[in-house]
């Protein structure tokens, strides 16, 4: 009893309490029966209905363990965080999964962390209810890897307030947000040192937002944002003004580390898909030197994704612990990205021509995964990152 009471008291990995496990059980079922019977129809259709599945996963919790209580959150709590991120990957389609964890892990995020008392209250609170879906707007036809090359000019207004223009595109959950967090040049001479952050309603007299279409993340709605002289008020800028490149720098972190993990649990769920589809073949007695290959196949991606995990999960210890993690984030989340779309495509591979197919679900892991690499920070600059941590 002894023995059982001091394990208890370990978290797993360094990291899950019960009552973490308690809260992955609830996401679980969420996660289980509200989303993923109804991944393939979504996924067909590339819609799904957003407002209802956001209020619902608010109901359950999904977007408040960063957050204390006084704003509907139930925490602060990144590990708790971590686990909802996990048990979303595995809702069958990684654009709702894009949808909901972007939402909860970009601009309402970033409204939590520089953002004033009133506009937590106006923007943070319905947002972690579901109620208002909020989105981040960097990325722009011409500055995605480099920031600092960003365009979009927010000038002062007679008015006093701000006035936008630029274009930003590949925005996830662009084109259904309430409010975009949108970085602009407020003093462009000034390079990085001189971009800021608004908080910019849709509705606002020129703001409009388009959806483009997608390799993979069907059903999640990515879109070009247009800024055509929309003005804003004094109050829309977030954080401090010519601060947002450092903003972003520091909100990178976790975005890197929530990818990392998804990529890693995505790439589970890949690999037992196949595994699942190898032990039918070898019930149909399929010639069995084929299932040797497939076998060390298996054990390759079974090591591997258990390394990206273990490297994700030290990454995040050392982030939970307030530690300069950049360096192990960056490797995290190259390492877990690729690997995820790496098993997808052996996963495909193992399936053969019916991989091909639409009706098997592999060919949907297999897209999705790609933009695992790209999105976030590309594997290339998550290894310019790592050199440069080195002094290279
Ligand atoms: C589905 C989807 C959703 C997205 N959601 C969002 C979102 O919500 N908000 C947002 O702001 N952005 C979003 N993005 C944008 C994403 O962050 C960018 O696509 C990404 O940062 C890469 O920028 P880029 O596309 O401009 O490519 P580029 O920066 O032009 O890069 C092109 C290639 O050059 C390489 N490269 C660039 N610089 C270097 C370098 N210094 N050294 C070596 N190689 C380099 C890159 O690695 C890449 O292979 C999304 C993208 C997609 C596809």
């Amino acid at each position: 009893m002894a023995t059982a009471t001091r394990f208890a008291a370990v978290p797993r990995a360094g990291l899950f309490t019960p009552e973490h496990d308690e809260l992955r059980d609830v996401i679980r079922q969420f996660v289980q029966r509200g989303l993923k019977p109804h991944a393939e129809e979504w996924e067909s259709s590339g819609e799904f209905p957003v407002r209802d599945v956001f209020a619902q996963a608010g109901t359950v919790g999904v977007f408040g363990a960063k957050y204390q209580p006084e704003y509907g959150g139930t925490g602060p709590d990144l590990v708790a965080d971590a686990v909802i991120t996990e048990e979303l990957a595995l809702c069958g389609s990684g654009g709702v999964a894009a949808a909901l964890g972007a939402h909860k892990d970009l601009g309402p995020y970033y409204v939590y962390r520089f953002g004033t008392e009133e506009q937590r209250r106006r923007y943070l609170v319905p947002a972690i209810a579901g109620e208002r879906i909020g989105a981040l707007a960097i990325t722009e036809p011409t500055a995605g890897s480099d920031v600092g090359a960003i365009r979009t000019r927010a000038e002062r207004s007679p008015g006093d307030g701000w006035r936008l223009t630029g274009t930003k595109t590949f925005i996830t959950n662009g084109p259904i947000a309430d409010f975009v967090v949108v970085a602009a040049k407020t003093d462009p001479a000034a390079g990085r040192s001189g971009i800021s952050l608004f908080v910019v309603e849709a509705g606002t007299p020129g703001f409009s937002a388009n959806r483009v279409d997608t390799v993979g993340w069907r059903t999640s709605h990515t879109g070009e944002l247009v800024f055509e002289e929309c003005e804003v008020e004094a109050g829309a800028i977030l954080g401090d003004e010519n601060r947002g490149f450092y903003h972003i720098m520091a909100s990178f972190q976790w975005e890197r580390i929530v990818m990392a993990l998804s990529a890693v649990t995505a790439a589970q769920a890949t690999l037992e898909l196949a595994m699942a589809y190898a032990r039918d073949r070898q019930a149909f007695g399929r010639p069995v030197s084929k299932f040797q290959v497939w076998r060390h196949r298996f054990a390759d991606m079974a090591t591997q994704i258990e390394a990206a995990r273990s490297l994700s999960y030290h990454a995040l210890r050392k982030v939970v612990a307030g530690e300069d993690a950049v360096r192990e984030v960056s490797m995290a989340k190259w390492l877990a990205t690729e690997l995820d779309w790496r098993v997808a495509d052996e996963a495909l591979q193992v399936h053969g021509g019916y991989g091909y197919m639409m009706e098997y679900p592999v060919q949907r892991a297999w897209r999705d995964a790609r933009l695992g690499p790209i999105g976030g920070g590309t594997t290339e600059v998550m290894k310019e990152i790592i050199g440069r941590s080195f002094g290279l």
